[in-house]
């Protein structure tokens, strides 16, 4: 057993060793507590996101706090547990050491649940220019830019002049473009004219694009339709069928020769697995994911584990694996804490399987859509229910409340309040990919 290093003090149990401490990665922690283990948890931050709720940071009905909870706090009561802030750049399995941006960290057990990061599928404009929301930072950059562009559009002084600045263009219908469409409707409908004297609704345009033929395409047909139907309700111009071809920071293009102008692309459109290096090339599947049997152990890789986002397990019935999903993340996460004490305890164990609890979006106020297996329904008591599950799956009880309050606030007022721009956002000088990894990329 490997414990030396100067960011661990020497311990006396088997270490396992968490990279992520997201969805999964906090309940394999959460699931070893007081179990005869030492658990170290690494992420880059140092607290634990929400991202169901990103949107609304990035629409100004919740402030970054209320959806992310600090990891040390979560974990406070655990004696078995150690955190460290550490970017995890390279894993070595023969020697069984982390490469970290704070040195070295040896593991006897480890498990990857680094998550999923944007895919622009290799291009490179699109990564520079259009506007990824897979955190609170990218969220609160969504936030300030939006704002930004308000305040600029009434520096110019015709329409065509002020109309890139006011054309908001999400790409990707699934979940999370519907909801940040839905968002940047409402605050179009119900606030533009209100903090903007000189700007009317009609001044601003929002698009949601979408390559396939219907929206939530993964959910079922009466909740794709109603989605859409919700969304052209509040104002949102739905393309369908429309694949996106380039975007310069000043026009978005498509395959079929439009153009729209617009300072503004928001890209939901695709995700691919990100994990440090050193993960065998043949082990890595479709959407840059780690291929793991059905204990989540990494092929052919013994003592190395990954869940959630990252992981494909590919049996017969899911070829291409499970949904990127939280409560797959969450599943599987409970799951490996059980799988690992057998391991170690030499007990027989067993295998992983999912229970689908269903799947729901809301559009704007009023609206959602909820499917649960073959129970389908839409509309106001749907939001209930929307509201009521995503409240109460929030981390802490502060930030339960704080979501609450400032929800009630927003229907009541009609007025989501937090328009704030505390930093503004610029994109940071552009640095070009080499041939080579924008092919690569590509092939992603
Ligand atoms: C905008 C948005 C909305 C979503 N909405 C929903 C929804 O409504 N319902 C739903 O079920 N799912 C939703 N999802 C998907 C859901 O959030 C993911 O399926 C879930 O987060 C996956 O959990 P995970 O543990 O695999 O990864 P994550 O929760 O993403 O956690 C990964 C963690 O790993 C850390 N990390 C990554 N790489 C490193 C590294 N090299 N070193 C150190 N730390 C690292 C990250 O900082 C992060 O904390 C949404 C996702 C997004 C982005």
């Amino acid at each position: 057993m490997m414990n030396t290093q100067p960011t661990q003090p020497n311990r006396k149990f088997p270490r396992i060793v968490i990279i992520g401490g997201g969805f999964g990665g906090i309940e394999v922690a959460k699931g070893l507590k007081n179990k005869a283990v030492d658990v170290v948890l690494l992420d880059r931050n140092n607290h634990h996101t929400f991202q169901p709720l990103l949107y609304q940071v990035a629409t100004g009905t919740l402030d970054a706090p209320s959806i992310a909870f600090p990891l040390r706090k979560m974990f406070r009561k655990q004696e078995n547990f150690t955190f460290r802030i550490a970017d995890v750049k390279a894993v070595d399995t023969e020697r069984k050491v982390l490469d970290t941006d704070i040195g070295p960290i040896a593991y006897d057990y480890l498990v990857i649940a680094t998550g999923a990061t944007t895919n622009f599928f290799g291009n490179q404009d699109l990564e520079y220019y259009a506007m990824p929301m897979k955190n609170v930072k990218e969220a609160v950059n969504i936030r300030s830019f939006l704002l930004q562009n308000m305040e600029e559009s009434l520096l110019k002084a015709t329409p065509e002049e002020r109309a890139p600045y006011l054309n908001v263009v999400v790409v990707g219908g699934g979940p999370t473009g519907v909801e940040l469409s839905g968002a940047i409707a409402e605050i179009r409908n119900h606030i533009l004219s209100k903090d903007y004297h000189e700007l009317k609704k009609e001044d601003m345009n929002v698009y949601l694009v979408e390559g396939q033929s219907k929206v939530l395409a993964n959910l079922s047909p009466q909740a794709s339709e109603k989605a859409e139907l919700y969304l052209r309700e509040l104002g949102v111009k739905v393309l369908l069928n429309v694949q996106v071809t380039g975007y310069d920071g000043e026009a978005i293009t498509f395959a079929d020769g439009r153009r729209i102008p617009t300072k503004t692309v928001l890209w939901s459109a695709g995700v691919k697995g990100q994990f440090p290096t050193g993960i065998p090339a043949d082990r890595i599947v479709r959407g840059n994911r780690i291929r793991v049997d059905e204990t989540c152990q990494v092929v052919g890789l013994q003592d190395v584990f990954a869940i959630g986002d990252v992981a494909a397990m590919i049996t017969e019935d899911l070829p291409n694996g499970h949904p990127g999903v939280a409560p797959v993340a969450q599943q599987q996460g409970r799951f490996l804490a059980r799988h690992l004490m057998h391991v170690i305890e030499g007990q027989p164990t067993t295998r992983f399987r999912y229970f689908d609890k269903g799947s729901m979006a809301t559009v704007g106020r009023n609206k959602a859509v909820v499917d649960i297996g073959k129970i389908r329904f839409q509309g106001f008591f749907a939001w209930w229910v929307w509201m009521f599950v995503h409240l109460m799956s929030l981390v802490g009880f502060r930030n339960r409340l704080v979501t609450f309050i400032n929800w009630v606030i927003s229907y009541v007022t009609f007025n989501a309040g937090i328009r704030l721009i505390i930093h503004k956002f610029s994109r940071p000088p552009r640095r070009e990919a080499p041939d080579d990894v924008a092919a690569v990329e590509q092939n992603r």
